[in-house]
């Protein structure tokens, strides 16, 4: 644990910056890395790279992810690549995922949209969008607010559409395997793993 001071008063600010579990038949433990989070031993991250709703109420899903769906204006056959929440315009739309905001765009169709890169080649859009909260190039943290939803486009009514491409193809993002975790890079392993020693040798003295 780490207290915060400041000139000798305790703040009340408290950081759990390792920690271990001893079972019967395992040990689980989890140290706070520079960036904040929290990792095993072996640099494996703990939470889930990608939060399933990236909004921050429950909507209804008005369309889900089909391959086969009839277009609801044109009625043709046309996949629908993505899953639609009942959204109100204006609702606050917020990154599954850490990324990098690679287009922000307005589309006769897609109406204002944005697409996010993700770690392990996955790659999230948000179609018909009210406004604009990010930029081109901007580096986004997951639950960071990207965007309000909208109607624009070629949209039947006011909705977010979301969709969720891995190694460029679309799937079910109610579906999709979100919990991938992520490992801190080679770069970052021996610093993360120097910590580890130290907070292992704190606890034992502790
Ligand atoms: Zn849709």
């Amino acid at each position: 644990m780490n207290d915060q001071f400041i000139e000798g008063v305790s703040t009340g600010n408290t950081n759990v910056e390792g920690v271990e579990i001893h079972t019967g038949r395992r040990n689980i433990s989890a140290f706070q890395f520079s960036d904040g989070n929290y990792y095993d031993e072996k640099g494996q991250s703990l939470a889930p790279a990608f939060q399933r709703i990236l909004l921050k109420k429950n909507y209804r899903l008005s369309s889900r992810f089909n391959p086969k769906r009839k277009h609801p204006i044109t009625g043709r056959v046309r996949p629908h690549n993505g899953a639609d929440f009942a959204t109100p315009v204006g609702t606050a739309v917020v990154a599954p995922g850490d990324g990098v905001v690679t287009l922000v765009a307005n589309h006769a169709f897609a109406g204002k949209y944005v697409v996010i890169e993700h770690d392990n080649k996955v790659k999230t859009r948000y179609l018909h969008l009210s406004k604009f909260k990010v930029r081109k190039g901007q580096r986004v943290k997951r639950g960071q607010l990207i965007a309000l939803s909208g109607n624009t486009g070629a949209s039947t009514g006011p909705h977010l559409h979301y969709e969720f491409h891995v190694n460029g193809r679309p799937i079910d993002p109610m579906k999709a395997n979100i919990t991938e975790a992520k490992t801190l890079p080679k770069q970052k392993l021996s610093e993360f793993q120097s910590i580890v020693r130290s907070r292992k040798m704190m606890m034992e003295l502790g």
